[in-house]
């Protein structure tokens, strides 16, 4: 797909979005899931692959219940930069809302059997495993995230009249320990701030707009710490409620 679309849909002289620009990480495997409030709120899955980040966006986020299986509608790739970018778009621009780191870290491809070969006239050389079992449909991997961890897959639905053809997937989360059920898998809940600044998606939006050039030196260290602790007291406080729900749906 490569970054043109990316570029296409944006005017970078109102965004303050990263221009498209191929680029590899250290590791080459970074994924991160951004929290988005456009014009509805949806979760943005990103895989680094080939120089970009391949993107999902997923209405409802990610389940870590394996009978939950997402929607993870395709949408353009998106520049390695895009990564680490949370702050607020324009309204009028596209995709104009507030966007959050909501989970980063590293994704491993899981390729047990011997990836599909690639389809005729593909230049066999230049596609990876996981490029390839993603052209074919079903990509399973683990992450090793700070909200999301463990077997994951994505497998493309079939087209149906008047879709456009090959964008729609489905996220499952794949049974292991890092599986869970009832309201333990809705991670979005349990956890919903940033994992890089600590912030909500309001603290975000309200927050001052990211200067040019202004260094940030330190941010990322402390950011995954405070992370860290967020996330932990977010779980803690989740768990109280939905201890507090079961109760008082007993009681009733
Ligand atoms: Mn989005």
């Amino acid at each position: 797909m490569g970054l043109a679309d990316y570029g296409s849909k944006r005017d970078f002289a109102r965004t303050p979005e990263p221009q498209p620009r191929p680029a590899s990480s250290a590791t080459g495997n970074l994924f991160v899931v951004h929290k988005h409030a456009a014009r509805s709120l949806h979760y943005d899955l990103r895989l680094e692959m080939g120089g970009v980040l391949k993107s999902w966006a997923v209405p409802k986020g990610p389940s870590l219940d394996p009978t939950q299986k997402r929607l993870a509608v395709q949408v353009e790739d998106h520049p390695l930069d895009y990564a680490d970018f949370e702050g607020t778009i324009p309204e009028g621009q596209y995709g104009g809302g507030t966007v959050m780191v909501w989970d980063r870290g590293q994704w491993f491809p899981e390729t047990d059997a011997a990836p599909p070969p690639p389809p005729p006239g593909e230049p066999t050389e230049l596609l990876t495993a996981a490029e390839r079992a993603l052209q074919a449909g079903r990509l399973r991997f683990r992450l090793e995230g700070e909200k999301l961890r463990g077997g994951w897959a994505l497998v493309r639905l079939r087209d149906r009249p008047g879709e456009q053809a090959g964008k729609n997937w489905l996220l499952i989360k794949e049974r292991d320990e890092a599986a869970a059920g009832g309201s333990a898998a809705e991670i979005t809940a349990r956890a919903p701030n940033s994992v890089k600044t600590g912030r909500s998606l309001a603290e975000i939006a309200d927050g001052a707009p990211a200067s040019p050039g202004e260094t940030h030196a330190g941010e990322a260290h402390a950011g995954e710490t405070h992370a860290g602790e967020t996330q932990a007291r977010e779980m803690h406080t989740s768990e109280r409620h939905a201890g507090e729900e079961e109760r008082a749906r007993r009681e009733r």
